[in-house]
């Protein structure tokens, strides 16, 4: 069971480890996909300069876009002035290759939800860190302690799970693994404030706190459609019932690619609670490519 600790208990471990925690003065993200880009945009925008590494130009391109735009909004709404747009964006330096990782103090890794290719990512990243940087996932339901079998320094590793969009959802699950050590997690725990973000500390286990939670959610709505049900009419329900939004546009927002690894990581950590014996409109969609606000199609089509 994911345990998490309130508010008043973050209040404790920002204080019982102030002395403990290190200090971020330099990031890096691994992955300029949704995520990336978001958590790059972030960063900078409350102070602390990141690199933005990804495997292709192409990818970088994705995440500058995304701080792009989301800084020009915020000119156009008033809320930010060209000089301070013009300040965020230097702090954000994409790159191909780790040449620059030995001052970073915190990498937050953001590929693909896939447990090998993040063991992959994740080892070779940490070959390039200096002694007391902390590594973290920012997984959507791969366990911690699982992923910490690739690691040489696994105290030196834990979860921090951001949320989409991440410059509108205040959460982040700091997660601890197995064999994290209290700076990791204060560490991350003051990166995530200093973020203007509100931390949680989670224990470790398939989904953490939030997604065991929302993926039930998606696997009855999946049901829904397998029983004839109307996926626009799903959505305008859940609309009506009060929520920003309804199952079907919330997995376009996620990336259906994202959320068929992350319902297949729910599925083996959970078989009783979570297997489904059909194939999910989902799973359809993504053997067609259809994978959401990221590629136009998903449930909807964007222009
Ligand atoms: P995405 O597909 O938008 O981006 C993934 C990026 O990783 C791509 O740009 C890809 O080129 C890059 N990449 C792949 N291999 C790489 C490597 N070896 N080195 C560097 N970059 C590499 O995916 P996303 O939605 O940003 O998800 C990334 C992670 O964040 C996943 O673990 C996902 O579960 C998690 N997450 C996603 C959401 C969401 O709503 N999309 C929310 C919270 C957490």
């Amino acid at each position: 069971i994911g345990l998490f600790l309130n508010d008043q208990s973050i209040k404790k471990i920002a204080k019982d480890h102030t002395a403990l925690a290190g200090d971020v003065s330099q990031a890096a993200v691994l992955g300029a996909g949704i995520m990336g880009g978001g958590i790059a945009y972030q960063s900078a925008y409350k102070g602390t300069p990141i690199l933005m590494k990804d495997i292709n130009e192409q990818g970088i391109q994705l995440g500058l876009d995304e701080a792009t735009n989301l800084l020009t909004k915020a000119v156009q709404r008033k809320r930010m002035d060209v000089g301070k747009m013009a300040q965020t964006l230097t702090r954000i330096r994409p790159t191909l290759s780790y040449g620059d990782f030995g001052n970073v103090d915190v990498v937050v890794e953001a590929v693909v939800e896939n447990p090998k290719v993040k063991k992959a990512v994740l080892a070779e990243a940490e070959s390039h860190l200096k002694e007391g940087a902390v590594l973290a996932s920012n997984t959507s339901t791969i366990s911690i302690t699982d992923l910490a079998t690739a690691l040489k320094k696994p105290e030196d590793f834990c979860g921090m799970h951001f949320f989409n969009p991440v410059h509108r959802m205040p959460l982040v699950e700091v997660i601890r693994g197995e064999k994290t050590s209290d700076k990791t997690i204060a560490t991350v725990v003051k990166y995530a404030q200093k973020m203007g973000k509100t931390p949680i500390v989670v224990n470790d286990c398939p989904g953490f706190l939030v997604n065991r939670v929302l993926f039930p959610y998606f696997g009855g709505f999946a049901m829904m459609l397998r029983d004839g049900a109307d996926f626009e009419h799903v959505d305008k329900v859940m609309e009506k019932f009060g929520w920003p939004m309804g199952p079907a546009y919330l997995l376009d927002v996620v990336g259906i690619d994202t959320g068929v690894h992350a319902q297949a990581v729910m599925a083996e950590g959970f078989p009783d609670r979570m297997a489904q014996d059909f194939r999910s409109a989902m799973a359809v969609m993504f053997d067609e490519n259809r994978y959401g606000q990221k590629n136009s199609q998903g449930f909807y089509k964007y222009e």
